[in-house]
Order: structure tokens, then C-alpha cells, then sequence
């Protein structure tokens, strides 16, 4: 019998499923399903993109140096304190590698982000879940649900796969609340979906406990491209710049990115535009009967009766070439995840959810 086993925990892993993108024998599917930019990157991240494409047989920078100082720059942080991994994916991997191991306890609550336990596994860490109270983070429940062994808390603010949001002042209770061996992760993934957030920038300013995550994928609309960043205290980014691959982000992503978040103007118009259809489409899914808590992000999650209605609907939705998430997965089996698309898009998935509600299927 063979004795090659991999790492523990590594088995109790279960893999990551993206969104769907396509229907068999439906075609020009709307794709509502991994809260994309349904307006694609800035034109000034293709550009810089097609720019680099005759360096390709250079290899790129290994420390980021210039997308660190353009962060820096646009958010008002210390570039020193900035790490940019492949998606934000990786700097929640780095945090779990760097931080947790065997016997730790890696803390995320009830309808967390999916990637939270499959690193804290992948290091042989034990995840924790904690309830949320009406799919809204509850700091009391985290606190609660840490002990001498937790090493993580994740939360992400807004969350997804609810879109909800808690304030500042319970964020900072929560950091100051936990033992003194715990590190708080802020994920920001939806943070620029909120005007005026800094994503808690200014609380890890505050505290040596705290860390937040960011991403290129979501507002930005370089979800392909595989770029994320995190901002934390400086020995905590010291300790993840050691287990960070020196060429982690290839010189076309490290460009875009640069790009992206230099083009100030696109990205104020692609809040606003999602802020404003975000509304019509909660409003219009409403008045089918379909309610949705308040969404801070880019998705509302729809909420039907029962499971059994919400996979009707989605299979009706399919049918009608639109593809949205179910979230089973995450302990929401009556919802489904719906991205905010485009006007179009928001009109078409609004209408055919009320054709749904009205009988037809
Ligand atoms: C999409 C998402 C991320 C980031 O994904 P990357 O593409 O790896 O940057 C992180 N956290 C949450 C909650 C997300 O929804």
C-alpha cells in the first residue's frame, strides 16, 4: 500500500465553485453570476495592457513597486505596508499559510466567503463558523466563538453572499475584542461599492491587529487578470512578503491593475451606475414579491419561500438564458445571488423573475 498522503486537511477540502458561465443549448447568456463589472475594465487598463504585450520574455517586478505607490497614492496609505497577490485569493492564503496551522482556529461567520475555510484547511488550520444574526455579521457571536487557539477572524464587510454591512464603530469593537493571539482580516472585497468606505484602512492605521483585503476583480473589472492587495501593519506584510512567490503577478495584471486604479473618473461612474440599478433592481424584484435584505454591494440576494422555489427559479432563469448564483453552498439554499448587471441585464432579469412569480415555468 502506498504511503503518499498528502497534508492534513487537505482532504476535508471542498473545492471552490465559480459561477456558471454558460447554459447548454441557450445562447448570448447574461452571465449574473460572479459579480463582474458588466461595464469590463477601464479603457485605460486595456490600453496599459496592450502596452506591455512586447515585453512578454521580461520577467515582471518582484516587488510591485509601482502599483504599491499608485495604491498608496489614490487611497492615502504607506506603499511600505502594501502586499499585491494573485487576487485577493492569495492574500487570504498568505494570511492562513503565514498565521495558522495545525490545532489553530481560523474564524469566519455563517455565510462567509468560501475561500476563508479552504485555506485555513489547505494549512491544516481548523475553520470555525460562527452564526450571523438575519444574514448580518454579529461581532457578539464572533467574540464568542474565539478561544486561546483562534489565529484568523475573517469577515468580510460588505459580505457575499448577503451584501450587508455593519458600521465602524462594531468593526472596531470587534478588533478590540479579540485575544491578544488573534489577527482581525478586514475583507474589502465590496468595500468600493460603498461611497465614502475606506475599507477599514483607517482602523488598521489604528491597531497592530488588523489586516485589510482588497481586490482588482469586482469594481475594477479585472476579475481575469487576478490581481489583490493587502494593507496591514508592517510586520505582519513582512512576514507574508516571505511565503509571497517573487513573481506572483505577471507584468500585463501588474499594469492593468496600475491603470485601473489611476482612472479615478471610470471608477466613480461605475459606482454610481451600480448604486442607482442596484436600487431599481431590489425595488422591481420587491414588487414581484421577491425581498432582499439591503445590499451594499454589487449582487442582491433574492429570497424565495422555500428551496425548492428558489432552484424553480433559477432553472426557469436558465431557460431564459440568465445565469445568477445559488448559494446552498453557503447555508442559503432559499436565495439566490443575483449581479447587478448592466441596465438591460437588470430589466430583462427583473421581468423574467415576475414571469416566474406569475406562474409561468
Ligand atoms: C470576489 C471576492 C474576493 C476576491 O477575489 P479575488 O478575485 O481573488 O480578488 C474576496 N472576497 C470576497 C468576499 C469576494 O466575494
Amino acid at each position: 500500500m502506498t504511503q503518499i498522503a498528502p497534508q492534513p486537511g487537505i482532504m476535508e477540502i471542498a473545492l471552490y465553485e465559480g459561477g456558471k458561465a454558460s447554459v447548454a443549448g441557450v445562447e448570448n447568456v447574461v452571465k449574473l453570476s460572479s459579480n463582474e463589472n458588466p461595464f469590463g475594465p477601464s479603457p485605460a487598463a486595456q490600453e496599459a495592457v496592450r502596452r506591455v504585450l512586447h515585453e512578454m520574455h521580461r520577467y515582471p517586478s518582484t516587488d510591485h513597486g509601482p502599483l504599491r505607490r499608485a495604491i498608496a497614492e489614490v487611497h492615502g496609505l504607506d506603499a511600505e505596508r502594501i502586499i499585491c497577490g494573485v487576487g485577493s485569493d492569495e492574500v487570504i492564503h498568505f494570511l492562513c499559510q503565514a498565521y495558522a496551522g495545525p490545532g489553530d482556529e481560523v474564524v469566519h461567520t455563517e455565510h462567509g466567503f468560501a475561500m476563508y475555510k479552504i485555506s485555513a484547511r489547505a494549512a491544516g488550520a481548523t475553520p470555525v463558523e460562527v452564526p450571523e444574526r438575519e444574514r448580518v455579521t454579529d461581532v457578539d457571536a464572533i467574540l464568542a466563538g474565539c478561544t486561546e487557539r483562534t489565529r484568523l477572524v475573517f469577515i468580510a464587510n460588505p459580505n457575499n453572499p448577503t451584501g450587508t454591512m455593519i458600521g465602524a464603530a462594531e468593526v472596531e469593537r470587534l478588533a478590540e475584542g479579540l485575544p491578544p493571539q488573534a489577527l482581525l482580516v478586514l475583507d474589502g472585497a465590496y468595500a468600493e461599492f460603498v461611497e465614502g468606505y475606506d475599507g477599514g484602512a483607517q482602523l488598521v492605521e489604528a491597531r497592530q491587529n488588523v489586516v485589510m483585503t482588497r481586490t482588482f476583480s469586482k469594481l475594477y473589472g479585472l476579475g481575469g487578470m487576478r490581481v489583490g492587495w493587502g494593507y496591514g501593519p508592517k510586520a505582519v506584510i513582512d512576514v507574508l512578503n516571505r511565503i509571497r512567490g517573487p513573481f506572483n503577478l505577471s507584468a500585463p495584471a501588474l499594469a492593468a491593475a496600475e491603470a485601473a486604479i489611476r482612472d479615478t473618473a471610470y471608477v466613480e461612474r461605475c459606482r454610481s451606475e451600480n448604486a442607482r440599478l442596484r436600487t431599481w433592481l431590489a425595488e422591481a424584484l420587491m414588487e414581484h414579491g421577491v425581498p432582499s435584505d439591503t445590499s451594499c454591494a454589487n449582487f442582491v440576494l433574492a429570497r424565495f419561500a422555500d428551496r425548492t422555489e428558489a432552484e424553480a427559479c433559477d432553472l426557469f432563469l436558465q431557460k431564459e438564458g440568465l445565469i445568477v448564483r445559488r448559494v446552498a453552498g453557503y447555508g442559503l439554499p432559499a436565495a439566490l445571488r443575483i449581479t447587478v448587471g448592466d441596465e438591460a441585464s437588470c430589466r430583462r432579469v427583473a421581468h423574467t423573475i415576475g414571469l416566474f412569480k406569475a406562474g409561468a415555468r
